[in-house]
């Protein structure tokens, strides 16, 4: 059987997009409904005890990377708290069969990251569930596009950062008082914080944001035993990309631009996740793992 480990051609392991792509949600997307169904290694990621009797809280969990991100953690020996939106719990009660069937605990718990108690209280409900808390993904995002600064509100600029910036501080806080030493925090940035998209100018303004704040933490909290690193994903196939992150126009192109020529698959973005949450990152700190598709970043 085909997992992570076997060797493949990286250009053709997953198709290119084209104009079949060309269909948008309105936003949160259900990746249920997604016509090309990403993939985030359901059928496909194999663990190998890398996370033995972690206990991991995953935002972002239903769908793309926070979905590829649970599962894999899971199946590395992890049981996982899971955030999302109301919206979207068909999406999440998958996930949960998932992390059932690789043997460990799944956790639910939706809810609006941009509320600072579900914040706190999400870190609270993993100490309580799990027992504690050694690994925290934030891997939830908003992105919505914007051809015109005239037209970005500030509702919307507020609500991205409050989603991409204060929900990873927030999170961070609580989950730092109470983490045990070996611990690891893994944020999500993007290599939007490198090449920024003349229309996403407040979504690529958090990615900066991301980058900076997980280099100040790491520097902060190393002394205590706790290492946070962040992942920076290139174009990734998932429901944020239909659901107002990018024009629909833009869709069959989406991915081209990567010296790979296609868009990556959620199922690529985990194994950075599990790396940085191991034991086998231990002197890897302040880290920005890029997994771009050979995008270059600095
Ligand atoms: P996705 O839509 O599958 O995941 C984003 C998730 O964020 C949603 O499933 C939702 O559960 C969560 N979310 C959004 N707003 C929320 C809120 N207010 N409260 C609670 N949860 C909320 O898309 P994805 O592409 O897998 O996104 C995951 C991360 O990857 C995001 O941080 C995104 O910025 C980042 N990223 C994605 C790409 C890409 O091309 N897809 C590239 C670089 C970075
Ligand atoms: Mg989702």
């Amino acid at each position: 059987m085909t997992d992570q480990y076997t060797m493949q051609d990286p250009t053709t392991r997953y198709p290119k997009a084209d104009q079949s792509y060309q269909q948008q949600q309105d936003g949160p997307a259900v990746e249920q409904q997604m016509p090309h169904k990403p993939d985030a290694g359901e059928s496909s990621y194999r663990g190998s005890g890398r996370l033995q009797g972690r206990r991991a809280l995953v935002t972002g969990a239903d769908s793309g990377i926070g979905r590829a991100t649970a599962i894999a953690f899971a199946r590395e020996g992890a049981d996982v708290v899971l955030s999302y939106l109301p919206e979207e719990e068909a999406d999440a009660r998958e996930v949960v069969a998932l992390v059932e069937e690789a043997g460990r605990k799944a956790v639910a718990v939706p809810g609006d990251l941009t509320d600072e108690a579900y914040c706190t209280q999400l870190v609270e409900t993993t100490v309580r569930e799990l027992g504690g808390i050694d690994v925290l993904a934030n891997i939830a995002g908003k992105q919505q596009h914007s051809e015109d600064i005239a037209e970005l509100t500030t509702e919307q600029f507020d609500e991205t950062f409050r989603t991409n910036v204060y929900a990873m501080f927030w999170l961070c806080k609580a989950a730092v008082a109470v983490m045990p030493p070996g611990s690891a925090i893994i944020n999500t940035t993007s290599i939007q914080a490198y090449s920024p998209a003349p229309i996403l100018l407040d979504y690529a303004s958090t990615k900066y944001a991301i980058n900076g704040f997980t280099k100040a933490l790491a520097q902060q909290v190393a002394p205590k035993g706790i290492r946070v690193n962040a992942v920076a994903p290139g174009p990734v196939w998932t429901p944020l990309q239909v659901a107002g992150g990018q024009p629909a126009h833009a869709l069959p192109e989406f991915g081209a631009e990567t010296p790979l020529g296609r868009p990556g698959q959620p199922a690529e973005m985990a194994p950075a996740y599990v790396f940085l949450a191991s034991a086998e990152s231990s002197y890897v700190l302040g880290e920005t793992l890029a997994a771009t598709g050979g995008m270059p970043t600095p």
